[in-house]
């Protein structure tokens, strides 16, 4: 039996009299989605604008984020004031660093420039502009990275400082501290350390060194350990002269030498021959120009000299020092006393 009935979305097919089920062509289907949504987006879109312009109220991912950005800048603030500590502690090891070891095995201070700068490069937080850092942020990042860069020239110091004092116990044979001659042999204090007047042209000049007048050909002896440094011949200047580097920030210079008989590089004891005195360069007469430059800066000489070392014991040293080196000292040659 037929039941008529008037279902919706069911039709009558007039030819098969039967119900059918009305179908909806996709397009229409679509549409209504479309329209479902616009409409549902302008509700939202309304309620949004109610919510916030209009009450004046924060979404609830506005407040969650605000809390999220407190909490972060707090937190950046926090680690500025670890920073400040760490940057205190720093600074003090480098104080101790400049003041205590580097000082005492004479080495040079570090260049200010270099231990309290940060890293180079021109773009090299260009990157956080792109990212759109804040400020506390940007300033956070920098100082990170400058006190990585002074923590990593500290402890390259401390390498240098450990270096040296490996060799701590040669110190006391490095220190330029004997007569640069024979204390037998025939000499004279002949010019002071300091202001004087220059015996050339009468003018006043500062004396980097000490004279000691001699003959020529008087032997001439290391009055430390180290490295030859330079042999050079000057005309008007220093003549022939010979610098040694005795390392802990010692350096000597012997000038106005008739003959050096040391070659740069070479390495030297106390006592080793380096040369005969002279009157080359710019000199009145026959004498040592003698000077001892610590860090760079000529020093008196006077205050390091040892006056009363007993001759024998000069001449152990001497003997000492050439058998050391494989060099037999003038004493010992053949012809000489
Ligand atoms: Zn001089």
């Amino acid at each position: 039996m037929v039941t008529f009935s008037n279902r919706k979305g069911y039709k009558l097919n007039p030819n098969t009299l039967l119900y059918e089920k009305v179908r909806t062509p996709l397009r229409h289907r679509l549409i209504g989605v479309l329209r479902f949504l616009l409409f549902s987006f302008a509700v939202t879109v309304l309620v949004v604008w109610f919510y916030t312009s209009v009450l004046g109220l924060e979404l609830p991912k506005t407040i969650l984020l605000r809390k999220k950005n407190t909490e972060w800048t707090s937190k950046l603030e926090l680690m500025h004031k670890r920073l400040d500590a760490v940057q205190n502690t720093l600074w003090g090891v480098a104080g101790r660093d400049e003041g205590i070891y580097r000082n005492i095995y004479g080495m040079n201070q570090i260049d200010p420039e270099r231990r309290y700068s940060g890293f180079g490069g021109v773009n090299r937080y260009d990157y956080l502009e792109d990212m759109g850092a804040s400020t506390l942020l940007k300033k956070t990042i920098k100082r990170v990275d400058f006190l990585t860069k002074a923590a990593y020239v500290q402890a390259v110091s401390f390498d240098d400082v450990f270096a040296i004092s490996r060799r701590a116990g040669d110190m006391a044979s490095c220190i330029p501290v004997v007569l640069p001659m024979n204390p037998s042999s025939k000499y004279r204090l002949s010019s002071s350390f300091g202001y004087r007047r220059d015996p050339m042209n009468g003018r006043t000049k500062f004396h980097a060194g000490i004279d000691f007048a001699m003959d020529i050909g008087t032997p001439l002896y290391s009055t430390g350990d180290g490295i030859v440094e330079k042999v050079t011949f000057d005309l008007r200047g220093y003549g022939v002269q010979v610098i040694i580097d005795h390392g802990f920030g010692y350096r000597t210079r012997y000038a106005h030498l008739k003959t050096a008989l040391v070659t740069e590089k070479m390495r030297v004891k106390r006592g080793t021959l380096i040369g005969e005195s002279g009157k080359t360069g710019k000199s009145t007469g026959p004498h040592l120009h003698y000077e001892v430059l610590y860090r760079g800066h000529a020093v008196n000489p006077y205050n390091y000299l040892d006056f009363e070392m007993e001759t024998s014991e000069y001449e152990t040293m001497v003997s000492q020092a050439s058998e050391a080196s494989g060099v037999i000292p003038p004493s010992k040659l053949p012809g000489k006393k």
